[in-house]
């Protein structure tokens, strides 16, 4: 299965969780590495990577636009990943990436990735109290961005590191978020996280009318066992068509569909209320 696959999401979390022991220097070597591992394996397949919270030194911190000393500063791992990414992501992806970790690529027409470095919600990033609006202007670049995908007609998958609606995301972020994904939920097809190395998935609510689910965002789970867990990834199988998760095949039908057939994610939303 794994040498018929399109593509790989990779949701963050390379540096292990020795914060105490983290460096500049350490970090990028095992990042690095890492990224190399990721392209010796996969050859000749793209994967779309994003940042997780124990990406930079110190751990969970990522400073806001403007801070440029040097010993405050975690500009130097946007300009890492952006050129370690560039073995797989297109040169127009480079802005965003260098301004604040996140970006977007059209993958082919009609589907869209938008990935977002969704670290700055944490409530470990210590830079919150110093500046906690819209770290990188990122939610409102989202925005822009489904509103041109919207009007494109695209489907979207979002990836995002710290799943929103954590309990250590911060509120207001996750807030906003959530409206966007509400306002947007006919483009967003479906959403990606890391982070909680748990093989989950969260279900997004209309606001206003909480029997209707509106969205889910799929957790693939973690490599490291720690804590408690085995090593795990997902294969989903996606329909060419409008992006969306064929919940038959990546082994959630029990799950979401026990009487269904064949029935894709937006399909089965009926299903998938029920159960939840
Ligand atoms: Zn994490």
């Amino acid at each position: 299965m794994l040498k018929n696959i399109d593509f790989v999401y990779y949701t963050g979390d390379i540096i292990s969780h020795k914060s105490w022991a983290t460096s500049k220097e350490e970090n990028t070597k095992t990042l690095k590495d890492i990224y190399g591992k990721f392209s010796d394996t996969f050859k000749n397949k793209t994967v779309y990577p994003i940042l997780g919270n124990h990406e930079p030194h110190p751990t969970d911190f990522y400073s806001p636009e403007g801070v440029r000393q040097d010993y405050l500063s975690t500009q130097w791992i946007f300009e890492l990943v952006a050129n370690e990414w560039s073995r797989w992501l297109p040169e127009g992806t480079k802005e965003t990436i260098k301004k604040g970790g996140y970006y977007t690529l059209l993958v082919k027409p009609g589907f869209r990735i938008i990935a977002l470095n969704s670290n700055v919600c944490f409530t470990s990033n210590m830079w919150l109290v110093y500046d906690d609006e819209d770290p990188y202007h990122q939610l409102s670049w989202l925005v822009k961005e489904l509103q041109k995908a919207e009007q494109q007609k695209e489907k979207v998958h979002i990836l995002s590191h710290i799943p929103p609606g954590e309990v250590l995301c911060h509120k207001q972020w996750s807030n906003q978020f959530h409206k966007i994904i509400n306002r947007f939920a006919n483009t967003v097809s479906a959403q990606f996280n890391g982070h909680t190395h748990s093989d989950e998935f969260r279900v997004f609510y209309n606001p206003d009318d909480s029997n209707r689910v509106i969205n889910v965002a799929f957790n693939g789970a973690s490599f490291t066992t720690f804590v408690g867990f085995n090593p795990n990834f997902r294969v989903y199988q996606v329909n060419s068509s409008n992006a969306v998760i064929n919940l038959a095949i990546c082994g959630l039908k029990k799950v979401f569909m026990d009487d269904a057939e064949d029935q894709d994610f937006l399909g089965g939303i009926e299903i998938v209320k029920n159960v939840i």
